[in-house]
């Protein structure tokens, strides 16, 4: 069966280039977790949930049908048949991801659904790149290669910026840091790091290099 890469890191570390990197490079499914919370996110607001209130995001969770695209040339995210891949990455969305993701029933729901995909990729293919927050500790810990893949905040916020068309490279760091605080402080599955995932500090790699030293070590 296949090989399973499970990266970890906060938003903007460069863990999702570095996925679909290797997932290419390694003729690889590629999984984006953060899409499945984003997805749901979506639906939520698109339906007029108050996503502020845990129980009415509980009540909901099961509705919609999320389908996510494993190729990593092409992650299309669906929800009820729809194509949301660039409406989840608008400001509503990332404004509100954190308070749904920190809902117990929401990731116990999206974390089955990411144990089904990766199985049937470990079945059907050489493998799968999964990332996240928990993918190391709660979704995927006997994956043979863990990684925590960070980068300095000042980094990170250049190529969030970068990557979303803002010039304001100060107010993409204090979401970021937003989020962090919300995904790091949260009581169910929190982002830590474990001792056995590898720490990676990205921050004067360039993405090339970073794909090289992980495809690396899924050949060790
Ligand atoms: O990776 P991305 O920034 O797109 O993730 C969006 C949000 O989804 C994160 O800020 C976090 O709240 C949530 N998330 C999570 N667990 C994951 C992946 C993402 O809670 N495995």
């Amino acid at each position: 069966t296949g090989i399973v890469i499970a990266i970890d890191g906060p938003s903007g570390s460069g863990k999702s280039s570095t996925a679909k990197g290797v997932a290419k490079a390694r003729e690889l499914r590629y999984l984006d977790t953060g899409a499945m919370y984003r997805a749901l996110t979506w639906w939520m607001l698109h339906h007029g949930v108050d996503v502020s209130d845990p129980a009415a995001v509980a009540a909901e969770v099961s509705r919609p049908v999320i389908t996510m695209g494993t190729d990593p040339g092409d992650p299309t995210v669906k929800v009820d048949g729809h194509d949301v891949t660039a409406d989840i990455r608008g400001e509503r969305v990332t404004t509100n991801v954190s308070a749904v993701s920190a809902v117990p029933e929401a990731r116990e729901l999206l974390v089955r659904t990411q144990r089904e995909v990766i199985e049937a990729a470990r079945a059907e293919s050489a493998g799968i790149v999964v990332e996240g927050r928990d993918i190391t500790t709660v979704v995927a810990p006997e994956a043979p290669v863990k990684l925590f893949i960070t980068a300095s905040a000042e980094a990170r916020a250049q190529r969030r910026s970068k990557e979303v068309r803002t010039g304001d490279v100060a107010a993409t760091q204090a979401d970021l840091a937003r989020r962090d605080r919300l995904d790091s402080n949260r009581a169910h599955s929190p982002l830590t790091r474990t001792e056995d995932a590898l720490e990676l500090d990205t921050t004067g790699l360039t993405l090339d290099e970073v794909i090289a030293l992980v495809v690396k070590l899924a050949d060790e």
